[in-house]
């Protein structure tokens, strides 16, 4: 077993390329955040194109008020979890807000999107159990997974022939619970997942369902519940879960389900009742934003328009932009040396982009990771564009 210090350095040596470079992408400071689509990095205006606040949620003034009060009526915290004393009656009304959402008897809501996938898969899944897993999933579901003590079983990225083949494979050994778990968008390459087929391979093998919404909530379908609601197939999903802290611009994670008794959930999973609740704040402003982003056919529309003019603007520079399919567009570069060049160069222009790279990247490329706002305005737009086509120059 390798010692901490020796973990220690190889964890430096890894980090030592980035520093090599001059740059610590992972550690990039807001000195101000101004609008939501705004900050100050190092002392530079820039513009915001690496954020996943879709919407723009986070400065609606209806929910920063709503913020506002809810901390001068019930204070800054709840210091407990759901369990002991973190249980408000603003709790229980968001939970009945996203259950009305969902046409759901009950909704759960956790303290982050990570911590209600960690609870959802550990409950409905356990030692005995298989759950076949999209290669690319977010670490947590990878975690929730781990946590469940179940057999684990990857399938690759979107193929469907390739979840079905390994359910296939299973054939009579297969005993507990089969459980399939994929994202409606997948937060590096932002594709979609094609959900009608999954569907289908989940009711002709009897499997549960889990689709995990974060960046697709708010984005898709008339109410904005998701790719499930897009593409007509939310009541076959049975459980949805989902977070607060991309298009709903403020922190905090749900689920809701098909499947009765989903309140057991609230015995069964560690990081519900084993860490503190959210805070009134956050709570208020959650609820808030969700009555927005329910009704946000505007923003929406709005939204799908930047993401169709940055798109053509990108790839009439000649970049490859993996996929059109949602608001992240993902550049993907040639090398680790162009990836940080050409991030460092945007961050120098006032423009900032997420920089993503192996081994957190799917099939080890190298992306700069563009996320459209509906706030983004046209001219903001065109200094991105201006900023890529400097870089892309040379310039
Ligand atoms: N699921 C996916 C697909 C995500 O991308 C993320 C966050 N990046 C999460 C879950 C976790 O959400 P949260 O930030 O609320 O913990």
């Amino acid at each position: 077993m390798a010692s901490l210090a020796q973990r220690m350095t190889e964890l430096t040596r890894e980090r030592g390329h980035l520093a090599a470079a001059g740059v610590n992408p992972f550690g990039v400071c807001m000195d101000e955040v101004t609008s939501a689509t705004e900050a100050v990095i190092a002392g530079r205006p820039t513009i915001l194109v690496g954020t996943n606040n879709y919407l723009g949620l986070s400065f609606a003034p209806e929910s920063i008020a709503a913020a506002v009060a809810a901390t001068e009526r019930m204070g800054t915290g709840t210091t407990g979890s759901r369990v002991a004393n973190g249980t408000y009656a603003l709790h229980q009304q968001l939970e009945r807000r996203i259950a009305d959402l969902y046409d759901r008897p009950e909704a759960l809501v956790f303290s982050t999107g990570y911590m209600a996938n960690l609870g959802v898969l550990s409950t409905v899944a356990g030692p005995g159990d298989t759950i076949l897993l999209d290669a690319d999933s977010h670490a947590c579901i990878y975690d929730g997974c781990r946590l469940s003590g179940a057999t684990m079983i990857r399938f690759r990225h979107n193929d469907v022939e390739d979840l079905e083949k390994r359910i296939r494979r299973l054939g009579a050994e297969r005993t507990g619970n089969l459980v399939i778990v994929v994202e409606g968008v997948y937060s590096m390459l932002g594709d979609r997942a094609p959900l009608r087929e999954i569907v289908e391979v989940k009711k002709r093998h009897g499997a549960i369902l889990v689709v995990d919404e974060a960046h697709s909530l708010g984005v898709f379908g008339d109410r904005g519940r998701g790719l499930a609601e897009e593409v007509g197939v939310l009541g076959d999903i049975d459980f949805v879960a989902a977070t607060f802290s991309k298009s709903v611009g403020t922190i905090g994670g749900f689920c809701v389900s098909n499947a009765d008794g989903l309140d057991l959930l609230r015995y069964t999973a560690r990081p519900y009742v084993f860490s503190a609740s959210l805070p009134p704040s956050v709570v208020a402003a959650a609820i808030a934003s969700i009555d927005l982003m329910e009704k946000g056919t505007h923003l929406r529309a709005r939204l799908w328009e930047n993401v169709g003019w940055l798109h053509a603007r990108l790839t009439g520079l000649g970049l490859e932009v993996i996929a059109a399919e949602s608001p992240i567009l993902a550049v993907r570069m040639p090398s680790e040396q162009a990836l940080l060049a050409a991030w460092m160069g945007l961050l120098e222009r006032g423009v900032y982009v997420n920089l993503a790279l192996p081994p957190a990247t799917p099939q080890a490329v190298y992306l700069l990771r563009c996320s459209v706002c509906a706030e983004h305005t046209q001219p903001q737009l065109e200094r991105v564009v201006d900023a890529f086509t400097e870089i892309a120059g040379g310039n």
